[in-house]
Parts: structure tokens; C-alpha cells; sequence
């Protein structure tokens, strides 16, 4: 079961909806909400927004409510919801722009001098590359 979503009325298009157009390719606005991406997800129980309401929200500008939100994050990125689309539109493409927004904005969230030496030595490297895998603009 989907959990419901509060959407503010704050602006409909941002800098931030070109930032995720420049990152992801996609063109949101082709879509024309059939619904087969969310119908097809296998995810979609566990997230927050599903798949066919994030293109919705990405068309309209709502981008802070969709990086707030933890759809992005439960996105196996297994690009069956992008397969299924009528109007090629990439959805897994979409989720990996939104996380990478969000990876972006948290430029400096983690300093790795300030993580435990013993700790650091013990972590999975792949834990830390995750951790620093940003770029930015
Ligand atoms: S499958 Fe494609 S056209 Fe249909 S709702 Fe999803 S993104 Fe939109
Ligand atoms: S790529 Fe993400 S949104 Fe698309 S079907 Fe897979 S889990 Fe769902």
C-alpha cells in the first residue's frame, strides 16, 4: 500500500526541475500518466511517491518534494518501469537524477577525517566510495 504524500503549493517550475532535466536527459513531459511504470515496479509497495507521481511532480516543478522523499531511495534502479513505458520515458533514469541532486546538495554532509580511524579502517571501501561518489556542477 502506497503512503499518502503532502504536496505544497510553493512554485511549479525551479532551477532545481532544469537541474534534473540537464542530469537525468529525460523529457518528463512526454509522459502522459498511463500508469504501467508504477503498475510494473516492483517496489512501488514500500515507496512513498510511486513512479507514474514522480514524472507527475517532476512535470509540475514539485522537485524539493520529490528529493525529500524516500521513492528515489528504494528504486533498485532495475529499469523495468523504463521497459513498460509507451512514451520512452526513462523513469530509472529520472530516480538517479534525484539522488543525485540530493548527493550533490550534500556536498560536504560527511568528512571522512571525522570519521573514527579503527571505524574507517573497518568499513566496506564501497561504503565510502558511496559516501563521496558526487560531482559538482
Ligand atoms: S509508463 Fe511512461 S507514460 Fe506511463 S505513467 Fe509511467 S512515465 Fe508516464
Ligand atoms: S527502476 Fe526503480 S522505479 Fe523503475 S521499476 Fe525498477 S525499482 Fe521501480
Amino acid at each position: 500500500m502506497t503512503k499518502k504524500k503532502a504536496i505544497s503549493s510553493r512554485k511549479l517550475t525551479s532551477e532545481d526541475a532544469d537541474q534534473l532535466h540537464d542530469i537525468s536527459g529525460v523529457n518528463v513531459y512526454a509522459c502522459y500518466q498511463c500508469g504501467n511504470c508504477s503498475a510494473s515496479c516492483p517496489a512501488v509497495e514500500f515507496m512513498d511517491i510511486p513512479p507514474h507521481l514522480v514524472i507527475r511532480l517532476a512535470q509540475l516543478g514539485f522537485i524539493d518534494e520529490l528529493i525529500e522523499a524516500e521513492t528515489p531511495w528504494i528504486c533498485a534502479a532495475c529499469i523495468t518501469c523504463t521497459v513498460k513505458c509507451p512514451r520512452g520515458v526513462d523513469i530509472a533514469k529520472v530516480m538517479e537524477g534525484l539522488r543525485q541532486i540530493v548527493l550533490r546538495r550534500d556536498f560536504e554532509h560527511i568528512n571522512i577525517r571525522e570519521i573514527d580511524k579503527k571505524l574507517r579502517e573497518k568499513l566496506p571501501q564501497i561504503a565510502l566510495i558511496g559516501n563521496f561518489r558526487k560531482t559538482i556542477l
